[in-house]
């Protein structure tokens, strides 16, 4: 692509940016990646550097002793020079940057330069090609390990084996642990000078028993000491001329400058920065990220090879470090468990962004996934939070920033799991968990280790919001940031973990479970090979993209029929129908996909069969057996036939506690019956891109009102596409699909599948609006259902 500085490079899986080292499978996610932050703060760093490298000279043979002003001086007679870099070892060579390219051209015609006795020789300069270096050495190391020890891992007896080799080869050593607790107390000596009586603490993967080698240094400059001293030193106002507070102890001038109580976490990360620069030996790289939901310094010590950050405001990371602790303590399948998954989500890039920042899960979201999945065992491997705080005594009471983190300090205190599951069913009970769980419609609490709906969530909060407002706020409670993965902090309960996550992170992560799950149910997961194959965990930590699915495969999307969800007018509509109760259902949904896709999204549909969908469950759309077709019209002109007892394995769904003959028209609803099999779909054309920058434009349509998720209103939903089709101008092939819908599964797993077929997709942006699809429609096709009763 010209355009861009020749930096894209078509490739046979889609298009690959050289400047980012980035692929992408399509033309639209090419375009939002050239969009993008990073794409764009490298490009003006390659044009800086290009334009650099053009306006400027090569100089050497220059003696130390001549400064940079001498050979700026010298060189304004070919033209402005802006810059001057002589090189810092040894003051042989510099680079001299003309404002224009004319003073190369000058400076390099002139046959002979001679300067104060020198004779310097000139070049034009070397021209070298722009390129992202990647940071990525801590991550290297671990995998690098892993690589290294793949053939001892595959001569291993079993997958408890394996996992727990890799705990062993991947943990922090005994040195490095030293290293760090050095670390933190050479940071200890020279913080108290500047801000007495505060504390520095490590929290994070250096303590929580999870880290790996290398992994960074969280630490939490707590100053609520020093703004005690404070208040105490200004009220009993230190004489003029006195450096000395009360106490004996230097008062410097960083804390007469600032009023810790008032100043900003930011401001003070200001000082912390400067401190870090001037005072600490080895520390560089230092620099605030101040705009991040917690800011922070981030350094580098040289010595220890160490990255490190600092926050000021972060005493529940703390706490929820040692809760980790705790469980890791308590339960030692823990940390085998996390080691392994964490490698594998890193193999499968799932997770790894330690910021927080981007879209993908951090390792802190990851672990709490795996904390939720364990209490979820049968019987459960872990406690509750709230279990585990009636298991606390009195003394172990902590309130922080008013959120409960009780539990109890010692693991003694927790009674063993009765679990005695084997860490291998363990991990491929995780991926088969996840394989499945709804994502769409969940809120997990690691609380109370059990998912609320997003309804009961929302309520929940809502009373929550009202008790807060009788009582004097310690923190500002709001609601958490609702997404594709609402994942609630153990302890700060108005944030969700992996609200930084979009749908197409979520939908990544529960293909590759579902990917697992498939391997570990194989002998190849369970057995070691014979032949000195690749078994157990080995496959598990291939890299993505060496297994990646193919674009062939069908494009389906499900609709799981959920009783619980249904309100109780529909519910005895389907309860009335007896065996027939899944076309009915069925027909609702049909109904429902198509409002969702025609108004809620802004497609163009048109129905092959007069709006008539049909085929019984568990029947295949190409068997030829006798079909029961349903109106999705709501049009009650055609002939009617009784329920059937059609579907193979169907049953009726368990009664409902009323009268299971109360419909409210006091009659069955109407099923048609048709000689005929018919092949239902829609044509659909969408002229827009509706599913990018959804969750934006909602934020903004909803500002100070309720904080909805995707998916919960069908107005505001209209509304969001409405917004998206104003604003955004249409994409320049509309995209054509059809959509097929079929009824699969017995009683116990009735569920709607959609299968969608592209048939023109010229601008390959189908994948994204089918990302979005797979999670959208079900949710919005719930509410609808739900908005019936
Ligand atoms: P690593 O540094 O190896 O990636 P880690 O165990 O340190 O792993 P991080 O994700 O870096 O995990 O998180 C460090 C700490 O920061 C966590 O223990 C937690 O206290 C806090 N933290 C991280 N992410 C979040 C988040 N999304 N919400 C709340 N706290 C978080
Ligand atoms: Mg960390």
């Amino acid at each position: 692509m010209e355009a861009d500085g020749n930096t894209i490079a078509e490739t046979p899986a889609g298009f690959r940016c050289t400047l980012c080292s980035v692929s992408v499978p399509n033309r639209s996610s090419l375009d939002q990646h050239i969009k993008g932050r990073k794409h764009q703060t490298l490009s003006s760093v390659r044009d800086t550097r290009k334009t650099q490298e053009e306006h400027s000279v090569f100089v050497s043979g220059i003696k130390p002793e001549v400064s940079p002003a001498d050979i700026s001086e010298y060189f304004q007679q070919f033209g402005q020079v802006c810059d001057v870099i002589v090189d810092k070892n040894k003051g042989v060579y510099a680079i001299v940057q003309f404002g224009e390219t004319d003073g190369v051209k000058a400076a390099l015609s002139c046959v002979e330069h001679r300067m104060k006795g020198l004779k310097l020789s000139i070049k034009p300069r070397e021209k070298k090609d722009f390129k992202l270096i990647p940071k990525k050495k801590d991550v290297q190391d671990v995998q690098q390990v892993l690589e290294h020890l793949k053939p001892q891992l595959c001569e291993l007896m079993s997958v408890d084996e394996q996992m727990r080799y890799v705990v062993e080869h991947c943990e922090l050593g005994e040195h490095e642990k030293k290293a760090r607790g050095l670390l933190v107390q050479l940071l200890q000596e020279v913080f108290v000078e500047f801000f007495p009586d505060s504390q520095i603490l490590p929290f994070g993967s250096s303590v929580n028993s999870f880290g790996i080698q290398s992994c960074d240094l969280d630490l939490f400059l707590d100053l609520e000491k020093t703004k005690v001293f404070q208040a105490h030193a200004k009220s009993t106002a230190v004489p003029a001329g006195e450096d000395m507070s009360d106490d004996g102890r230097s008062e410097d001038s960083i804390l007469s400058d600032i009023d810790l109580t008032a100043a900003s976490p930011a401001e003070i990360l200001d000082l912390v920065a400067t401190i870090l620069r001037r005072c600490v030996p080895s520390v560089h790289k230092v620099h605030v990220v101040a705009g991040a939901r917690l800011p922070v310094v981030k350094f580098h010590h040289s010595e220890l090879n160490l990255r490190g950050d600092i926050t000021v405001n972060n005493r529940l990371a703390v706490r929820n470090t040692h809760f980790l602790q705790l469980c890791s303590w308590v339960e030692g399948r823990l940390r085998p468990l996390v080691y392994t998954i964490r490698h594998w989500a890193k193999q499968k890039q799932l997770a790894g962004n330690p910021t927080g920042a981007g879209t993908l899960l951090n390792n802190y979201a990851l672990t709490l996934l795996i904390v939720f999945f364990l209490q979820n065992c049968d019987p459960p491997v872990l406690f509750t939070v709230a279990q585990l705080k009636d298991m606390a005594c009195e003394e172990e009471e902590c309130v922080i920033e008013g959120w409960d983190c009780t539990f109890p300090s010692q693991p003694i205190a927790v009674p063993p799991s009765r679990n005695t599951q084997d860490l291998c069913m363990l991990l491929a009970g995780f991926f088969s968990f996840y394989a499945k769980f709804d994502f769409a419609s969940s809120v997990i609490s690691v609380r109370e280790g059990r998912t609320l709906t997003i309804a009961d969530f929302l309520g929940q909060n809502k009373e929550e919001e009202v008790m807060q407002e009788a009582r004097p706020p310690m923190s500002p409670h709001r609601s958490p940031r609702l997404g594709p993965l609402n994942l609630l902090d153990p302890f700060e309960l108005s944030h969700n973990v992996a609200g930084n996550l979009n749908v197409r992170s979520v939908l990544g992560f529960q293909r590759e479970c579902q990917e697992a799950e498939k391997y570990c149910r194989s002998l190849q997961y369970k057995r070691k090979s014979a032949k000195g194959r690749s078994w157990g965990l080995l496959c598990l930590f291939t890299p993505s993209g060496a297994t990646a699915r193919t674009q062939t495969e069908p494009l389906t999307i499900s609709i799981p029929f959920k009783e619980d969800s249904l309100p109780a007018s529909l519910h005895n509509q389907l309860h009335a129908m007896g065996d027939g109760f899944q076309l009915l259902w069925f027909q609702k949904v049909c109904s429902a996909v198509e409002r969702v896709l025609q108004r809620v999204l802004g497609c163009r549909l048109t129905p092959s069969t007069d709006g008539v969908f049909g085929k019984s469950s568990a029947v295949d759309p190409d068997e030829d057996a006798e079909t029961v077709a349903l109106d999705t019209s709501g049009n009650d002109s055609r002939e009617m036939a009784e329920p059937q007892n059609h579907a193979v394995g169907t049953k009726r769904p368990p009664p409902p506690s009323g009268d299971a003959s109360a419909s409210p028209q006091g009659k069955r609803p109407r099923v048609a019956k048709r000689g005929k099999p018919k092949n239902p779909h829609w044509a659909c054309v969408q002229k827009h891109t509706v599913w990018a920058g959804r969750r934006k434009v909602r934020r903004e349509l909803i500002k100070d009102a309720d904080s909805r998720p995707e998916g919960s209103c069908v107005e505001l939903e209209s509304q969001v596409t409405a917004h998206i089709v104003e604003k955004e101008t249409e994409i320049k092939e509309p995209l054509e699909f059809k959509v097929e819908p079929k009824m699969v599964g017995g009683t116990e797993s009735s569920m709607a599948e959609l299968k969608l077929v592209p048939t023109n997709d010229k601008t390959g942006v189908f994948q994204d609006f089918f990302h979005f699809l797979q999670v959208f429609l079900p949710k919005m096709v719930e509410t609808l259902l739900a908005d019936e009763g």
